[in-house]
């Protein structure tokens, strides 16, 4: 979902140098996939969603406060972004898709995100 903060927003950008400095081949925003994942990784069969931490209801994580004013309306938000968030990895999962999430708080920078995207795409 992040088309409520606009596609090219700032950790996905990060997320994408650092693939893209890997040598991984990635399309962006495939329409054509449930929850248009913001990564897709054909030849991995790999899809990646670089989620922002309080949209999609990071458990744990600080960055996932709900705002004090109007705080039932923010919980009902998160809480149905998080709903569509499972609802589309299942979909991705029957079509025979792994999904890789990577919150905002983890990537804060392309050395971060390049780490993860390792563990994750080895020997890329
Ligand atoms: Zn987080």
């Amino acid at each position: 979902m992040s088309a409520v903060l606009g596609k090219n927003t700032r950790p996905e950008m990060v997320v994408r140098k650092a693939a893209h400095g890997l040598g991984l081949r990635f399309r962006l925003h495939d329409r054509n996939l449930p929850g248009r994942p913001d990564l897709v990784l054909p030849k991995w069969k790999t899809v990646i969603f670089v989620n922002g931490c309080f949209w999609h209801g990071h458990e744990g994580c600080r960055r996932n406060a709900t705002p004090k004013s109007n705080a039932a309306f923010w919980a009902q938000k998160v809480a149905a972004n998080v709903r569509r968030d499972e609802a589309n990895g299942r979909r991705l999962g029957d079509l025979g898709w792994r999904v890789v999430t990577l919150w905002e708080c983890q990537v804060r920078s392309i050395d971060a995100a390049a780490s993860i995207l390792k563990r994750e795409f080895p020997k890329s």
